[in-house]
């Protein structure tokens, strides 16, 4: 093991380039170069027929892609979501003037807990905005169950779970609209980028609109739209990503179930295994550390690897509750979210990528190991 060599918890793989030119050939030759165009309209295409779901709309990004979801449901007053995710989550219920209200996650797969929406229920809540974190599905069923009892919208945020499925059925006909980023750190990307998925053409076509000022047609504005298109070069790398997604999501989980055998029986080290019916796409490999168990905390092993080399990182900590812009709402206090608390200084992601080598995952599990049991 090179021991100069920095690993760190993500890293892209970019396809062969002699293959990326023949793309740039076509769109040099088409003079197109966004708005909608030739390899735009294919990858949507491809997408919906990769991810199994009826209608996608591309966007520039994740976040503008949740912003716009968001907007096209009309959803306003209060909408209830997790502090346990990335902070553009709640960042995009900020950019539409809703009051986000913070629900605890439940401690096996750390999702909103459907068991807590009910009593956050308010006259102003609009809707529930859930996150399949790590990729693993949220309890959808509970949590439709309950925004038909209070004819509330829900809005998937999967920005972890391309390609996943429970019980062959894609997590993202889940809901009402669910949005996926296809950042430069995902399992799938168009360097940067993202997508509402949705469950019929009157919505794409206002999606479509709204990620382009909100124009219809030439003459026509409906409503203040943004500006959030996917242009043609991030479809073209789109298209070759697509190409090689399969391979990519076989070899992050090999690297799952390398770590898994490798760290199982660490005492105070847990991880998440597969959900049983579940399609995963292994866009994380989260431990959780029970420090007194362990004989170390969470950030004492984090730095410990450092100083090895090896960069994992504290997704999600600190919680977005815990963020300056949301940490005076009533729902971010501490005793409203102690299992989001108590797992966020618990949890790291370990290294995760498809170049990452077997020995380097040995490595990694036998700096995990070394501890002295108390
Ligand atoms: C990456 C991510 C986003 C934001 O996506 P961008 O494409 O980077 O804007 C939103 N939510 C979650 C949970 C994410 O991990």
């Amino acid at each position: 093991m090179e021991s100069n060599k920095k690993i760190t918890v993500t890293q892209p793989y970019l396809p062969p380039l002699e293959e990326f030119i023949p793309y740039l050939e076509t769109i040099w030759g088409n003079k197109w170069l966004t708005n909608n165009g030739p390899l735009h309209e294919q990858l949507e295409k491809e997408l919906a027929q990769y991810l199994g779901v009826k209608y996608i709309s591309l966007f520039s990004n994740g976040t503008l892609a949740l912003i716009s979801a968001l907007q096209a449901l009309d959803i306003e007053g209060e909408v209830i979501t997790t502090p346990f995710s990335f902070v553009a989550t709640t960042h995009a219920l900020w950019w539409n003037k809703i009051t986000p209200v913070f629900v605890d996650i439940e401690s096996d797969y750390m999702n909103l807990d459907p068991a807590k929406i009910e009593a956050a229920i308010t006259s102003k809540t609009s809707a529930i905005m859930p996150v399949h974190v790590y990729g693993n599905p949220c309890q959808m069923d509970k949590i439709q169950e309950i925004a038909n009892k209070y004819n509330l919208k829900v809005i998937y945020d999967a920005a972890h779970a391309f390609g996943v499925k429970k019980e062959c059925v894609s997590v993202l006909n889940y809901g009402d609209l669910s949005v996926l980023s296809f950042h430069a750190t995902k399992v799938y990307s168009t360097i940067e980028g993202g997508a509402v998925i949705c469950h019929t053409p009157e919505m794409k076509h206002h999606l479509d609109n709204l990620k382009n000022f909100g124009f219809r047609g030439e003459m026509i504005v409906e409503e203040p739209g943004i500006n959030a298109k996917l242009n043609e070069i991030q479809a073209a790398y789109g298209l070759l990503q697509l190409k090689y997604v399969d391979g990519f999501i076989e070899k992050r989980q090999a690297i799952a179930y390398q770590y898994r055998v490798l760290l199982s029986g660490i005492e105070g080290i847990r991880f998440i295994n597969d959900m049983e019916g579940v399609t995963h796409c292994y866009s994380y490999f989260p431990i959780l550390i029970d420090a007194e168990k362990y004989g170390e905390t969470r950030d004492e092993l984090y730095e410990r690897l450092k100083t090895n080399q090896v960069f994992g990182r504290r997704y999600f900590y600190p919680l977005i509750s815990d963020f300056e812009p949301y940490n005076s709402l009533p729902s971010a206090d501490r005793h409203n979210l102690t299992i989001a608390n108590r797992i966020a200084n618990q949890v790291l992601c370990l290294p995760i990528f498809v170049d990452l080598q077997d020995s380097e995952v040995e490595f990694i599990c036998s700096l995990i190991s070394k501890i002295e049991k108390i």
